[in-house]
């Protein structure tokens, strides 16, 4: 028996390993020139600050195998990813708390009066928030909403919030006392020297095999038993039914002596700033000392042909063409559709880690069983 796997992210990478730990043999296929996907983490030459290129990455979650898993290939350090926005002049403290509250309308409220102020400038008759704008409305009232979401949130998708989904803003939570913690996981950290070294380790076993800068096209899967594509489901599909629509993001890199930000991430809510982040990395490595510093201003824009995607637009246009390729991936003969770009999801490395994990278990359960491999390993894809 012999698995061919498309991509090495952390979604190709663990069902490699865990098929490879029962003996079999892998081969992956990776059409980048490096492993680790998005994950991507390397030194930059000229200042020797370790740069999350593909944008910043804050390994947190709940679940404790996903952790003991990361954990057995790194050493994870504690980190607490606390993001500040710039406004109108001003630096407020995110996610939305009880500093940003009583920075941004000169008060001095403890969290019960926060509570009640904040309730009467939410919108109470909004019963089931529609739409990205009806959500915040809802919970914050306009001001903090026109502040701190509507213009990064104009940037970073390209339209305006009532044609978002509301589960956009559903992830960030909103919080009346001082905790600026941006996540709310159990769990949380950045491996010591970054995510490639993870990766590599992950996919270091004498059964897999690794082809980097190697495409691998749809024919090729008939010289394997069965492979897992983490790859877009469009593109396997030579996006015969239409491309589904991503959003990218292009890094603008600086480097200057110093400090910059004075922290890792700085949000630009105004829509007259063109980008809607910086990042600047050497805060990802407090326990690191450098001299000088590596600056990321992220600008977000809609994915064309030869862009890397990066966020799943997912309205109503891309869901009813993802219905067509899904109908279409069941009918397709030894290939599951995994990871991020396979199911054509916004998903977290914990995430990702933990379906992939549930993929190769099941995987292994089916040979064992001669049951047929799963095109997707969830519930509902759709
Ligand atoms: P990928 O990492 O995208 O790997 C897929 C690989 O497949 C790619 O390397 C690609 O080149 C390769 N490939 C595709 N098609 C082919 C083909 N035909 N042949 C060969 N190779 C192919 N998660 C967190 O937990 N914390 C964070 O702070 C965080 N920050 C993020 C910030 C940004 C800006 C973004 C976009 C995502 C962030 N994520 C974060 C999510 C994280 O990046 C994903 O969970 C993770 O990358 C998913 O891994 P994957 O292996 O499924 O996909
Ligand atoms: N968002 C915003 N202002 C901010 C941060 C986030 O409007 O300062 C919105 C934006 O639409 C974003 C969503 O909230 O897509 C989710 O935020 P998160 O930080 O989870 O974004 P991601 O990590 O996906 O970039």
């Amino acid at each position: 028996m012999k698995f061919a796997i498309v991509g090495a992210g952390f979604t190709g990478a663990v069902i490699a390993r865990e098929l490879a730990e029962k003996g079999y043999q892998v081969d992956i296929f990776e059409s980048r020139k490096h492993i680790a996907g998005n994950c991507y983490t390397e030194r930059c030459k000229e200042t020797g600050v370790l740069v999350h290129k593909y944008g910043p990455h804050i390994f947190h979650t709940d679940d404790v195998e996903v952790w003991e898993y990361i954990n057995k290939y790194c050493n994870m350090m504690p980190y607490i990813n606390r993001v500040k926005s710039t406004y109108d002049g001003c630096v407020y403290s995110l996610p939305i708390n009880l500093h940003t509250i009583n920075q941004f309308f000169g008060k001095t409220l403890s969290p019960n009066d926060a509570k009640e102020f904040i309730a009467l400038l939410s919108e109470s008759s909004i019963q089931e928030p529609q739409n990205f704008e009806e959500q915040a409305n809802k919970f914050i009232g306009k001001d903090l909403y026109k502040a701190f979401f509507y213009g990064y949130t104009l940037k970073q998708w390209g339209m305006d919030p009532t044609n978002l989904p509301a589960s956009i803003l559903k992830r960030l939570p909103v919080r009346f006392n001082y905790n600026d913690n941006y996540f709310n996981h159990k769990f949380q950290g950045i491996p010591e020297s970054g995510y490639t070294e993870i990766v590599a380790k992950i996919i270091d076993h004498e059964n897999i095999s690794v082809k980097l800068d190697t495409f691998f096209v749809r024919n090729q899967k008939d010289e394997y038993t069965h492979t897992f594509y983490s790859g877009p489901i469009d593109s396997w599909f030579n996006n015969e039914h239409g491309v589904l629509g991503y959003r990218t993001l292009d890094f603008e890199q600086e480097i200057h002596d110093g400090d910059f930000l004075g922290c890792a991430v700085m949000n630009y809510a105004d829509i007259d700033v063109p980008y809607t982040r910086i990042t600047e990395h050497k805060h990802f490595s407090p326990w690191e000392s450098h001299n000088k510093t590596v600056i990321f201003k992220e600008y977000s824009r809609y994915c064309e042909s030869d862009d890397i995607p990066y966020y799943p637009i997912r309205l109503v246009k891309e869901k009813e063409m993802l219905n067509i390729y899904i109908d279409a991936a069941e009918k397709e003969q030894g290939v599951s559709f995994v990871g991020r770009l396979g199911t054509y999801r916004y998903i977290d490395m914990d995430v990702t880690i933990g379906e992939a994990l549930n993929a190769a278990k099941i995987t292994i359960n089916c040979i064992k069983n001669e049951f047929k491999i799963p095109v997707f390993f969830l519930d509902n894809v759709r």
